[in-house]
């Protein structure tokens, strides 16, 4: 069954990249990490990958609106996507997805988002950073530039705010960069993965992103010698 959902409004959050706000419907319940199928206005009926896409929540279970964040491409669904306007509805078929947090908070969790991937890991913390969780948390953030890098700021201010989550933020083509960036550069290799695990109580995995760099990172996991029963992962198929 879906659920009809208004549009509140949009907001640009990384370069080409723009956060849709809807009114969460009472009652409506997820968990950190899980996705929805946004369907386009009048096609609840429709199947069509023109109709409807999977979009990980990026808003966090106690926040009263329900915000997903997409690269804005030059797809039949985006073009329709790009021309709602405030007030317009939606359907929503979900929530689903296992991409959520291990329930033993003594582990700690490492997030390793490339780009876009990082939807389901704000609203783990998000939701971390407001229930005042102690769970050790990393979160290793992969861009090209840091004007690619979506929610980066209110990540910065989380680290600041809640101490046990760690934000390592990384670009990888500084040099077609037009914002400046003092952080660390380059890809997430078995090195920068080995020294942020040390320290950390028997950590769990998760990585999210496009398919390619999903795979390649789990090939990054397994050379460095983590267990593939500690990798969790979601391919963000499409891109
Ligand atoms: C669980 C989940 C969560 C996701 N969360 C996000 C998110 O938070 N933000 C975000 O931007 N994207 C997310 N995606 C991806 C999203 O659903 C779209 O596929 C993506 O945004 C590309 O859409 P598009 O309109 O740009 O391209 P499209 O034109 O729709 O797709 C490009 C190509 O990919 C193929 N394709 C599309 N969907 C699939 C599929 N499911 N399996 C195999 N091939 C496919 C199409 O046939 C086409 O050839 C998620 C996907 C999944 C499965």
């Amino acid at each position: 069954m879906t659920t009809p959902v208004p549009l509140l409004r949009t907001v640009p959050v990384a370069r080409g990249t723009t956060a849709f706000h809807f009114g969460k419907p009472a009652g409506f319940d997820f968990k950190p990490g899980q996705a929805c199928d946004l369907i386009l206005p009048g096609q609840a009926g429709n199947n069509g990958a023109d109709t409807r896409h999977a979009f990980s929540i990026v808003s966090a279970p106690h926040e009263d609106e329900l915000i997903f964040a997409t690269r804005m491409r030059d797809s039949t669904f985006k073009r329709a996507l790009a021309g709602l306007q405030p007030g317009a509805t939606l359907e929503l078929d979900g929530p689903f997805g296992s991409l959520t947090l291990h329930k033993k908070a003594e582990r700690a969790a490492v997030l390793i988002a490339g780009g876009i991937g990082i939807t389901p890991f704000m609203s783990m913390v998000r939701h971390a950073a407001h229930s005042q969780s102690t769970r050790q948390l990393v979160l290793l953030y992969s861009n090209r530039r840091p004007e690619d890098a979506a929610f980066l700021a209110e990540l910065q201010a989380l680290a600041a705010a809640h101490a046990p989550f760690r934000l390592i933020a990384t670009m990888t083509d500084m040099a077609h960069a037009t914002q400046p960036w003092d952080g660390a550069t380059g890809t997430i290799d078995g090195a920068l993965l080995q020294k942020t695990a040390s320290g950390l109580n028997a950590p769990v995995f998760y990585v999210s992103g496009p398919p390619s760099m999903v795979a390649a990172l789990r090939d990054t996991l397994e050379a460095a010698g983590i267990d593939e029963d500690d990798v969790r992962s979601e391919a963000f198929y499409g891109y």
